[in-house]
């Protein structure tokens, strides 16, 4: 599934290239995690100011109103010269000035949402109870520690949680707590000072990789030029299970924590 880095590799794919573009008209195929809000023909003659992102949500920005966009399980934008009739699994068009922008989404865990702004209850429904962004000054070392040491869970659950830093998903949580050199099963709450300093770095340090190396294409991610991202070549421990650890050798092991994989190496990690 799309994590915080496709996310923001699909921004950085399309943002500028859209921006300052005319709604000439747009389209919904079949219904998609939320209803759009609002009669899809009214997102004709408006105009494109940008796109930001927040969390794992991308606001495109309109002179009047904006869209959210939510990649969910399976979601892919393309933007680019109009292609043909839209297929099965494509559930929103824009057509604009500038080129097409599609969603394919094969699962409909994605959405688009209308907003008039971002002070609207739907926007604040999606983006309220949002963590601070990870490569933002808001995300402070001293802050985070304080918050692992309120949760008992282990933290890996807490990453994912969400809470404490928005988007850091299961690949990322599991490269991040690789590099900290901390078990995903460790409790939050029992990791010291100069480890969390340590984690927060390492969380850090991926998720800026993993943008720079345009996302991990796992299963058919790829950005709205259609590019794959590299980072899955390079992780340390995510979809390794039994292969041995690039830095010592022993066998990376997989476990399961509410309801998803883990991946670590016994050896360089310690609980
Ligand atoms: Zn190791």
């Amino acid at each position: 599934m799309p994590e915080l880095p496709e996310v923001e590799v699909t921004r950085l794919s399309f943002a500028s290239a859209i921006a300052g573009a005319r709604v000439l008209s747009a389209r919904s195929g079949k219904p998609l995690r939320w209803p759009l809000g609002l009669a899809v023909q009214a997102l004709a003659g408006r105009t494109v100011l940008g796109v930001r992102r927040r969390g794992k949500y991308l606001l495109m920005d309109l002179d009047q109103g904006l869209l959210l966009l939510h990649l969910g399980m399976s979601g892919s934008l393309s933007f680019g010269a109009p292609g043909g009739l839209p297929g099965v699994h494509d559930h929103f068009d824009l057509q604009t000035s500038q080129g097409l922008l599609r969603l394919h989404d094969p699962r409909r865990f994605g959405a688009v949402v209308y907003a008039n702004s971002e002070q609207d209850p739907i926007a604040q429904k999606l983006l309220g109870h949002l963590g601070v962004e990870p490569l933002e000054d808001s995300f402070e070392p001293d802050v985070f520690w304080r918050g692992l040491k309120k949760r008992q869970a282990p933290i890996k659950q807490v990453l994912l949680a969400g809470e404490l830093v928005v988007g850091v998903g299961n690949i990322y949580a599991s490269e991040a707590l690789f590099l900290a050199g901390i078990r995903p099963t460790t409790r939050a709450a029992k990791i010291s000072q100069a480890r969390a300093l340590r984690l927060h770095q390492a969380i850090r340090q991926v998720l800026a990789r993993a943008v720079a190396q345009g996302g991990s294409s796992l299963r058919d991610f790829s950005n709205a030029q259609g590019q794959n991202g590299y980072f899955q070549l390079e992780a340390m421990v995510y979809d390794r299970a039994g292969e041995p650890c690039r830095v010592c050798a022993s066998t990376v092991k997989r476990i399961v924590q509410g309801q998803r994989s883990s991946f670590f190496c016994p050896a360089c990690q310690k609980p």
